[in-house]
């Protein structure tokens, strides 16, 4: 059997990461082309996840980013497209929400290959997202979709899609975080950054409905100013650009320092006090490492986390989010059993075959 896989930002290298090891002790029933869409192209927002993670080299790089939603995705659509034809894949893989995922899923269908989606049935419910437009059309150009939680399994039977193609199978990340957190690596500046273990809050910020807004940027730059702890900030470069258009300044308590790889991820996650993100695959990684998360958006995805109280939905109002990274704290009876027992990756790729 033959897959494509379609890839092209970060989340995504981390979740291929997991299904590309499992395809690997199947390697006599499949081969696994890797396409990269080019939809993150810096260095340490996309080599450094194929070296550090063992993902086998992209084939093909389509060299497609930094362009606006539209332009992204209809280039990489007819890029796709040509190279489905000359591949003549039996599968094309895709992941989560973005301009890649849904270019790679519209090309293939309407050539007649048939997609999987790995993290089907995420739902903000949230039209103006661009990922949720993402979600919502490769859910219904999926032939299988593998579905984390049955919070997601629900949302697409609501949404019509037949039963049967529809697995719950648990989530890639959790078998990531689990497989990686052996591999941690402590970044090279963080013994001299005159920070404490387990006493920072990490924080990300990347989402579109942030960074575009300079109020609510300056909300939660605000907040984490005021909950005057130590904040570790790896920054997007999408959010570094748009904080300098908007002549916002980093708090002093902030240390902004450059995206990092996810080995270096992972041990700032399991050495942190708290989480403060608007990311969604960071959200679920503060609950495989136990820490209480403190969310700037005003609805997620990953609601069973807000349910059993280990996420905080805040939004970006400045008095929220210090109250709320001040009093954060995890309850007692911690349910670790979420997304699965690990093996999802397996699951899937037998599934597939
Ligand atoms: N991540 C990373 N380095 C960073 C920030 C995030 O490796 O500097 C990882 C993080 O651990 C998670 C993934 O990137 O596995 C989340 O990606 P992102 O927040 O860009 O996307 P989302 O999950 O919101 O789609």
């Amino acid at each position: 059997m033959k897959i494509l896989t379609v890839i092209g930002a970060r989340p995504q290298f981390i979740k291929a990461a997991v299904l590309s090891r499992a395809f690997k002790e199947h390697r006599q029933d499949v081969e696994e082309i890797i396409v990269h869409t080019g939809q993150h192209y810096d260095a340490n927002m996309s080599n450094v996840f194929f070296d550090e993670l063992d993902i086998p080299n992209p084939a093909h790089n389509l060299g497609v980013g930094g362009g606006s939603h539209g332009e992204n995705t209809g280039r990489m659509l007819e890029k796709l497209e040509a190279l489905f034809l000359i591949e003549e894949p039996d599968w094309v893989l895709v992941y989560g929400d973005t301009d890649s995922t849904l270019a790679a899923a519209l090309a293939a269908s309407k050539l007649h290959v048939p997609v999987a989606h790995v993290e089907a049935g995420l739902r903000s419910f949230n039209r103006r997202m661009p990922e949720e437009i993402n979600r919502v059309l490769t859910d219904h150009m999926a032939t299988l979709l593998f579905a984390p939680t049955e919070t997601a399994r629900v949302n697409l039977l609501r949404e019509g899609i037949a039963a049967e193609k529809i697995h719950v199978l648990g989530d890639v990340m959790y078998d990531a975080a689990l497989f990686y957190k052996a591999r941690a690596s402590e970044p090279a500046w963080f013994a001299g950054s005159g920070i404490t273990q387990d006493q920072f809050v990490l924080c990300t910020v990347h989402r579109a409905e942030n960074t575009n807004d300079p109020a609510r940027m300056e909300g939660i730059l605000n907040g984490l100013s005021a909950s005057n702890l130590p904040v570790v900030l790896p920054l997007h470069p999408r959010t570094r650009g748009k904080l300098s258009q908007a002549g916002l300044a980093i708090p002093g308590n902030v240390t902004v320092v450059d995206p990092v790889g996810y080995l270096e991820m992972v041990w700032l996650e399991a050495h942190c006090k708290l989480i403060a993100t608007d990311s969604g695959g960071v959200q679920k990684e503060a609950y495989f490492h136990r820490k209480p998360c403190v969310t700037l958006r005003d609805e997620t995805e990953w609601i069973e986390l807000v349910e059993c109280r280990v996420n905080t939905l805040v939004g970006t109002n400045a008095n929220a989010i210090e109250a709320s990274i001040l009093n954060a704290s995890l309850p007692a009876d911690f349910d670790e059993w979420l997304y699965g027992d690990g093996n999802s990756g397996m699951k899937i790729a037998l599934a597939i075959l």
